[in-house]
């Protein structure tokens, strides 16, 4: 396998890489896009809520909020000690109270982890009117862009330019640096693979 024209831009990795087995890059492209786990909010309480918009949308508006993620920290609540009931080590709680007339924006909810944060500070959450209120506690954390979209955490492509030979594209969402999402995605093929060999045997 060789790779080569390896270029970097923001949130964009691209290269080219020959003499791999195409079936190889579509499993990193799969893995890249549903299987990296990334933070999202996925449970909120609202305190007060006269807005325009319900709670139920509300709550998926801010779900749709991308959050800087650190897996190094964080386990998914299935796997935590707290067998998913969320803890410290599992949840990350954000916050909001504010009151009109003025826009709400993403920015403004607070995190108790400053590495749990929305990547976008100027997403439109509401907007609230004159003696509108709004304040919730929204609870992140860890799932896969299997299961919800709003834990996807980027996009990747391919494209055989000669035979046996790709250019590859991963873009990500701003969760993870585009490398850091890159070495999720094999580290996480390179387990699997390991889990089939030892239980071939
Ligand atoms: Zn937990």
């Amino acid at each position: 396998m060789k790779l080569t024209n390896y270029k970097k831009q923001g949130n964009i990795i691209t290269f080219t890489v020959s003499g791999v087995d195409v079936k190889l890059l579509n499993a990193l492209r799969r893995t890249i896009i549903a299987g990296v786990p990334s933070m999202s909010v996925e449970k909120v309480t609202f305190y007060s809520n006269t807005s325009i918009l319900n709670d139920e949308v509300l709550a998926h508006r801010i779900g749709m909020v991308p959050l800087t993620t650190d897996l190094k920290t964080y386990t998914m609540p299935a796997e935590c000690s707290c067998k998913g009931k969320g803890c410290a080590k599992c949840t990350v709680t954000l916050m909001l109270d504010v009151s009109g007339p003025r826009t709400v924006y993403s920015g403004e909810m607070e995190s108790t982890d400053p590495n749990v944060k929305p990547v976008h500070e100027k997403i439109p959450l509401v907007k609230l009117t004159e003696k509108q209120k709004l304040k919730f506690e929204a609870t992140a954390q860890l799932g896969l862009g299997k299961d919800h979209v709003k834990w996807q955490s980027g996009i990747a492509a391919y494209e055989e330019k000669e035979k046996d030979t790709y250019d590859f594209m991963v873009e990500s969402f701003g969760q993870y640096e585009p490398e850091e999402l890159l070495n999720q995605a094999l580290e996480r093929i390179g387990e699997r693979i390991k889990e089939v060999k030892s239980e071939v045997g």
